[in-house]
């Protein structure tokens, strides 16, 4: 096969490499990028796309079961519901599909050559793609690993048969009637609420002594009680131990030392993910890490000259829109552009019942950092708008220097405030003041009433609190 030479080679069509291609494409830059599995990566094919058809399809499901047992104040009756969990993950892979294909095509238009195969370093310039038709060498000026990152697997419960990553829940054939999911983090928590709307029995296990321990309990406890109500049992300051496979159990450890067994047809093991950093010749390249993950500047470039590292493979928080504008970055370093990582924060969204958003500093960490700070918070049960879609369970909170009004961080939990994220982080990046946030008009009736409302609170004077 002929050596192809590029001026840039990107290794990984995950959100972090295509953007990064598409950019440097659209920018003039000679670009290849290399794919070994589907382009799209991890979030359009295995992670974030996939998980929010399966939530969303749940929550529909959930909607039928309570018209059909006459638990809805709606007024909506209903024959007993049932749900094809095989149609349900077919419709969700043809979204997969379009959305791969989309990005393949946006690939095309911007003149990126994608070359399918599994890539390996031979050296800092050059890089060996294993094709299903051959070795592909490409030599390339510089080089972007966009590897992502994958499941860890706990030593005591390996995948395989009914230990599951999100991967295989995603695509299960029908609904477990039981479910221990390990690891109350976002991806136990997304999927586990989901599972049992759709019906099964899931016990949660987590180690530290509460689910979602990257946030505070406040903003934690809507999701907490919406678990309850869902019933499924969470066990915090529990260890798993293993599978009792004849018994189709899961053998726990309780905070107090005792050992007790918990059904599971299935186990899902969500204990976080770790960087994709072998079987491409990372030692050929010896590059610093830090940790597990691959050291960057805030250039994202490596320790070595020529090799930019991006996304999930360079650390936390492992989000495909911290990928997706460091990828756009490199795209533009490389076409000649000056350009530092400047973000004042990355947002960041638990898909949980309710939502959970936190842009910037919490009041903890605002007050960690030695700052007088000042807090508003308006409660979604004030709002007329969360009450026509049964929303009142949340709030949102603003966290603001006390000398200068100066927004440090906004949180809210609550249905739908996912959406809210983009206010929350335009806020934040424009450096808005308390003022700049009550001073806009917020449309009537929405949640995002409740951002201007915080902001009022903050400065001593709510209206509608
Ligand atoms: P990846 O998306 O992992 O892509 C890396 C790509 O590199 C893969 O396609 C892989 O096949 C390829 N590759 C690896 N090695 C080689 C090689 N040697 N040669 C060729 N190709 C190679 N994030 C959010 O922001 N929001 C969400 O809602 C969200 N939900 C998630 C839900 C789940 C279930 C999971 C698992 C993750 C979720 N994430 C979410 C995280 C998100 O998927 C990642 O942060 C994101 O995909 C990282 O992008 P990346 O480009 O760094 O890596
Ligand atoms: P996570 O880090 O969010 O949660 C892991 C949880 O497992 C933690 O609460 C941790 O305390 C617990 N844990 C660790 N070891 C344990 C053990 N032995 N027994 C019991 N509990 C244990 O990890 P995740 O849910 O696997 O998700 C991985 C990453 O994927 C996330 O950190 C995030 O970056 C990304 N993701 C993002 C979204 C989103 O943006 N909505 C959704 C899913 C995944």
């Amino acid at each position: 096969m002929k050596d192809i030479v590029c001026k840039l080679l990107v290794i990984g069509a995950g959100p972090g490499g295509y953007v990064c291609a598409i950019r440097a494409g659209q920018l003039g830059v000679d670009t290849v990028i290399v794919e070994k599995a589907r382009a799209g990566g991890t979030c359009l094919t295995i992670g974030c796309i996939p998980s929010k058809a399966l939530i969303h399809a749940a929550d529909e499901f959930l909607k039928a079961r309570h018209f059909a047992d006459g638990t809805d104040p709606l007024g909506i009756s209903l024959a007993s519901p049932a749900i094809d969990l095989k149609k349900t993950v077919a419709w969700k892979d043809r979204i997969v599909g379009r959305l791969t294909m989309g990005v393949s095509g946006l690939l095309k238009k911007a003149g990126v050559k994608t070359v399918q195969g599994t890539a390996r370093f031979r050296d800092g310039k050059t890089v060996v793609v294993e094709t299903e038709t051959g070795e592909q060498i490409i030599r390339a000026e510089t080089i972007v690993i966009a590897t992502g990152s994958a499941p860890v697997e706990l030593p005591f419960l390996p995948f395989g048969g009914p230990v599951i990553s999100s991967t295989e829940a995603l695509s299960l054939p029908t609904v477990p009637e039981t479910l221990a999911v390990v690891g109350g983090g976002y991806i136990g928590l997304e999927l586990g609420t989901a599972f049992a709307k759709l019906g099964s029995k899931v016990t949660v296990v987590e180690a530290m002594p509460r689910v979602l321990p990257q946030w505070d309990a406040e903003l934690t406890r809507p999701v907490v009680k919406r678990l309850e109500a869902l019933g499924v049992t969470v066990l915090a300051g529990t260890k798993a131990r293993g599978l009792v496979a004849s018994a189709g159990a899961l053998a726990i450890e309780r905070a107090n030392g005792t050992e007790e067994r918990i059904d599971a047809e299935k186990v899902l093991v969500t204990v976080g993910r770790r960087p994709v950093v072998e079987d491409w010749g990372l030692e050929e390249i010896d590059l610093d890490r830090d940790g597990r993950f691959i050291r960057i500047d805030d250039q994202c470039r490596t320790s070595m000259r020529g090799i930019y590292a991006i996304g999930d493979v360079t650390g936390e928080p492992m989000l495909a829109h911290r990928a997706m504008a460091q990828g756009e970055m490199v795209a533009e370093i490389v076409a000649g552009k000056t350009r530092g990582w400047d973000k004042r924060a990355i947002p960041a969204v638990c898909f949980t019942d309710p939502e959970i958003v936190s842009v910037g500093l919490s009041p903890d960490e605002a007050r960690k950092s030695g700052r007088e700070i000042r807090i508003g918070q308006f409660p979604f049960t004030a709002s007329g708008r969360a009450m026509t879609v049964r929303g009142e369970d949340g709030f949102v909170r603003v966290v603001a220097r006390a000398d200068d009004n100066v927004v440090l961080g906004i949180q809210a939990v609550g249905t739908g405030v996912s959406e809210l994220s983009s206010a929350f982080s335009l806020a934040i990046e424009m450096g808005a003041r308390l003022e700049d946030i009550s001073g806009t008009i917020h449309a009537h009736p929405t949640m995002s009433e409740g951002f201007a409302e915080a902001a009022l609170k903050a400065l001593g004077h709510a209206i509608h609190i």
